[in-house]
Order: structure tokens, then C-alpha cells, then sequence
């Protein structure tokens, strides 16, 4: 399944920090692109840095016309997936998710454009409080992948070899540094 992550309504004096995290999860947890709607190059140079160094073939795509992507990708078969505290249980519609073959997941940033609710296929609630569009969309590719998006292998130029106790990371070198 392609997924890939449309994050709404950035602002670069405040949402850095948090826009930064929706696409270290995004990447991590499975997805192959961000959407972003709005500019900010220096966190777009950011995460494509990560995924240069951490490997996966993860891409950030910045001034995005969100309603074009959204009716492309509708278009050309995907589905849509909006992450608000007003939908329906994600554990309602998780397993219809599981079988679409492309899904846009949609997150805001503080209050999303009315239309996108009529244009999602479904408008999910991980859970009814508020919270963050972080967890939000971990959470949702965690249920989505049952998990298994964990175990991927990114085989980046940095690699963590898991210990119990111990920081090691194995760097590789490119062939051109000798
Ligand atoms: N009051 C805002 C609204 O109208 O949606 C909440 C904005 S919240 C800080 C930012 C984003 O986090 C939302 O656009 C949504 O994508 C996500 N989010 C927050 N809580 C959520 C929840 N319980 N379920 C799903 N997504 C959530």
C-alpha cells in the first residue's frame, strides 16, 4: 500500500518543531512522501537530510495546492484519510483502510479548511480528546501496518545496532570517500 502524509496549514515561526516531527514519523512509520502546504526550506532541507543519512527513500514535497493533490490523488484511485478529533473510531474503519491501495492522511495544524471534511473518505478520531497531530498519525500508521512498519529496514549510511544498554550506531561510508 502507498501511503503518503498531507500536513495543513504549517506556519514556519510556529509549527517547525512539530511540522519537523510529522515527517520524522511519517518517514519512520512507513509513509513514502510529505505534502506540505506552505513553504519552509530550511525543514524541508532538514528531513531530507534524515533520509539521506537514515536511508528509505522518504520525500518532502513543500508548496503544495492541497486541494489539487487531494483531487489527483482521488483521481488516480487513492483515498483519503483525515485525522480529527470530531470523526468516527478509528477502530470503525481500520480494516476498510487496510484495503484501500493508496491513502493521503491528512493532518492539521490548528484549524483545518472545512472541505477537506467532505472530501476525505473518512474523517478518523484517535479518540475524541484533543491531542496532537504527532500521535495522531503514529498511532493511526501503527494500527494501519499492525505494527509491522517497525521492523523495516531503511539501510541508511548511519545504522542503530539495537543493545540493551549501550548508544552504537554503525556509519558506512559512501564509495566515493575511499
Ligand atoms: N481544534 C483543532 C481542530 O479543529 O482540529 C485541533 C487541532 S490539533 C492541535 C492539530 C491536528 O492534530 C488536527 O488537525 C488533527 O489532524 C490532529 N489531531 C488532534 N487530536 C486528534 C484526535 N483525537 N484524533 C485525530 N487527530 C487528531
Amino acid at each position: 500500500m502507498r501511503v503518503v502524509v498531507l500536513r495543513l496549514g504549517h506556519r514556519p515561526e510556529r509549527d517547525k518543531r512539530i511540522t519537523t516531527h510529522v515527517g520524522l514519523v511519517a518517514r519512520a512509520f512507513g509513509a513514502e512522501e510529505m505534502l506540505l502546504a506552505g513553504r519552509d526550506d530550511k525543514l524541508v532541507g532538514g528531513l531530507e537530510d534524515v533520509a539521506e543519512r537514515w536511508g528509505g527513500d522518504f520525500r518532502v514535497r513543500s508548496e503544495v495546492s492541497w486541494k489539487r493533490e487531494a483531487r489527483l490523488w482521488k483521481e488516480s484511485g487513492g483515498r483519503i484519510v483525515h485525522l480529527t478529533m470530531y470523526g468516527t473510531p478509528l477502530s470503525k474503519s481500520i480494516e476498510e483502510i487496510r484495503r484501500s491501495e493508496a491513502v493521503m492522511v491528512v493532518v492539521g495544524a490548528e484549524k483545518v479548511p472545512p472541505e477537506i471534511y467532505e472530501m476525505a473518505d473518512w474523517n478518523v478520531g484517535v479518540g475524541n480528546q484533543p491531542h496532537s497531530e504527532v500521535a495522531a498519525l503514529a498511532v493511526f500508521l501503527d494500527r494501519l501496518w499492525v505494527g509491522e512498519e517497525l521492523d523495516r529496514e531503511f539501510k541508511g549510511k548511519i545504522e542503530v545496532v539495537p543493545s540493551p544498554r549501550y548508544k552504537t550506531v554503525i556509519e558506512r561510508r559512501g564509495e566515493d570517500e575511499g
